[in-house]
């Protein structure tokens, strides 16, 4: 399959691509057909005109970490409303985790969910196969046969649930080297977080709810950093959330082993602070950490210690949310927030770049998961003809975010009420808009 072709021509005039220099880009074709300097590309009668000058262009953004829901929990969210969210927040291609119903542990259900992400067509859907048979964490699943299917699965996990057995961690690694697959941990040492709701710390021994101490994340990641440098393959470390843990990928990469890490958009703001009002809206798995942690984080995406940015997206239903603490699901909303949180924390704060933001949303995350190459490219750089995944930012814009307004089907967003930097105008999937005047394109049929 190739890029598919299309009708579809706009010229994003005088826009700046990753925040650089003004040019005039051409999306043409599926693909970006010319870049020249501002005001020198003119429009036929076919082309869309977007006058861009005060948008910036980024690589269609690529999340790691989706939970979309379906099959299972199609009250939480579906693909097709799970993928809108996605291209609403400015995503080209989301990595949709395993933890469903039938749990994605078959070639058939990964199969399934790749369909109909691709009939969708809001951005490319790349299933994230289970490591063990239904989350059990005793029987690896069949990686070779998801590996081997039309989903092409390279990004294996139990997210929701740590792979704990060390044996079996480490045949997963040892497995997934024939086909350059990944394993994306979820390091929680479970004995130590039976019971737990919040971080293990001041503000939980104040409040009287059962803690997760740092230490449980962090021993988890000791060991399968270890166990990747063993066996010579490849770690990745979802949602890191404490300060330990950024140092341990920094020794770990020093070490030269083969590992990445992710850090959520809540994770660099938010603070277990939050917990002492009860709500529910900021009970998440790991934890929100305290603001000596968040600081770590910022520092460690910065530095390039911590590769990337995922939202680990988790909808959940109003029952399942709206109840007291301790019956909450784990999991907040982050989709449509997460490039302007991003903005927030590390760009209007001058740690970063939004080259740099290019990097930790797109090409990071797109090389992690090994999609940089094959039949749909993404996390490309901004070229002449490369596909024409982009998305147009403004900078200057903020929003209100409404939950029950956004595009995911449901509302658990931990940022409701606030003021947000930063808007996505625009996003194009091969050069098809799926958003356009910063609201989804609702088109019918297959067209990925
Ligand atoms: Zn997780």
């Amino acid at each position: 399959m190739t890029a598919a072709p299309t009708q579809d021509r706009y010229l994003l005039r005088d826009v700046a691509p990753l925040g650089g220099d003004r040019v005039d880009m051409l999306l043409a074709d599926g693909v970006i057909a010319a870049i020249e300097p501002a005001g020198t590309l003119t429009a036929d009668d076919s082309t869309v005109v977007i006058e861009a000058g005060a948008l910036i262009a980024l690589p269609g953004l690529v999340d790691l970490h989706t939970h979309l829901r379906e099959p299972g929990r199609e009250d939480a969210e579906t693909i097709h409303s799970g993928t809108r969210a996605a291209a609403a927040g400015g995503f080209t291609a989301v990595h949709a985790m395993a933890n469903t119903t039938p749990v994605q542990d078959t070639a058939g259900v990964v199969e399934q969910v790749w369909r109909i992400g691709t009939e969708a067509g809001w951005v490319d859907v790349h299933p994230v196969g289970a490591v063990s048979v239904g989350l059990d964490g005793t029987h690896l699943a069949e990686l070779s046969a998801m590996a081997d299917s039309a989903a092409q699965v390279r990004v294996f996990s139990d997210d929701g649930k740590c792979v704990w057995d060390p044996v079996l961690m480490r045949r997963a690694l040892e497995y997934v080297k024939a086909f350059d697959g990944v394993i994306a941990q979820h390091a929680q040492e479970p004995r130590l977080t039976e019971g737990a709701q919040m971080n293990e710390g001041v503000v939980s021994a104040e409040i009287g709810l059962a803690g997760w101490p740092a230490v449980a994340e962090e021993a988890i990641i000791a060991r399968d950093v270890l166990l990747a440098e063993h066996v010579g393959s490849r770690l990745h470390v979802c949602h890191l959330s404490t300060a330990g843990s950024v140092d341990l990928i920094r020794w770990a990469k020093a070490r030269g082993i083969n590992v990445t890490a992710e850090v959520t958009p809540h994770h660099l703001v938010l603070t277990d602070e939050l917990a002492r009002g009860y709500d529910p809206l900021f009970k998440v798995n790991p934890p929100l950490r305290t603001a000596a942690d968040v600081e770590a984080v910022r520092e460690g995406l910065a530095d390039g210690t911590i590769d990337i940015v995922a939202t680990d997206h988790a909808p959940h239903t109003r029952e399942d949310k709206d109840c007291e603490w301790s019956a909450a699901a784990f999991g907040m909303t982050g989709l449509e927030t997460a490039l302007s949180v991003v903005q927030q924390t590390m760009v209007d704060t001058g740690r970063m770049t939004w080259a740099d933001v290019a990097r930790v949303l797109s090409t990071a995350p797109a090389r992690i998961g090994r999609i940089t190459d094959g039949p749909r490219p993404q996390g490309r750089p901004l070229e002449v003809g490369e596909p024409a995944n982009v998305v147009l930012v403004d900078p200057a814009a903020t929003r209100l975010v409404v939950p029950t307004e956004q595009a995911t089907a449901s509302a658990n967003s931990p940022f409701g009420g606030q003021e947000l930097p930063g808007q996505v105008v625009a996003t194009f999937l091969r050069g098809r808009a799926t958003v356009l005047d910063a609201r989804p394109v609702e088109r019918a049929g297959t067209l990925a």
